[in-house]
């Protein structure tokens, strides 16, 4: 069902509402109860973290593993290879690991499903939040 080319699902950076990738490969566990989603960046530049200008290519940081919405029930994983570039303009070819805008360097998780499980934290405890946002008023 998944992955093959003559399937009649097809599962697109659009649908997964994540932006500046194309999907490489789906693919589910042996127990199918989680469904692994391979992207990879269309960005045409790495952007130097430094000065901004394009890089060039210098390789692939290590696999990052992101906890998605679930999709069909499942547990969905995004699998990403951040690009990395070395910039020609400043001083030592500072390298770039590319980031995209839908995750953070050091997170388990993706941005949306980050505002989906914040949204229903917000919404199941909205008294508890207020509270905690009070409590922090009055410290400052
Ligand atoms: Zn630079």
């Amino acid at each position: 069902m998944f992955g093959t080319p003559s399937g009649s699902l097809n599962i697109t950076a659009e649908l997964l509402g994540l932006s500046d990738v194309k999907v490489l490969d789906v693919r589910t566990n042996l127990s199918a109860r989680e469904i692994t989603i391979a992207v990879e960046s269309t960005r045409k530049h790495i952007l130097c973290r430094k000065c901004g200008e394009p890089t060039k290519p210098h390789g692939l940081g290590r696999k990052l593993r992101l906890r998605h919405l679930p999709m069909f029930g499942k547990e969905t994983i995004i699998e990403i290879i951040p690009r990395r570039g070395r910039c020609e303009h400043c001083d030592g070819g500072s390298t770039t690991t590319e980031i995209l805008d839908w995750y953070d360097a050091k997170g388990k998780l993706t941005k949306p499903l980050e505002h989906h499980l914040l949204f229903e934290l917000v919404n199941s405890t909205v008294a508890d939040v207020s509270r905690k946002a009070d409590d922090r008023l009055s410290y400052c």
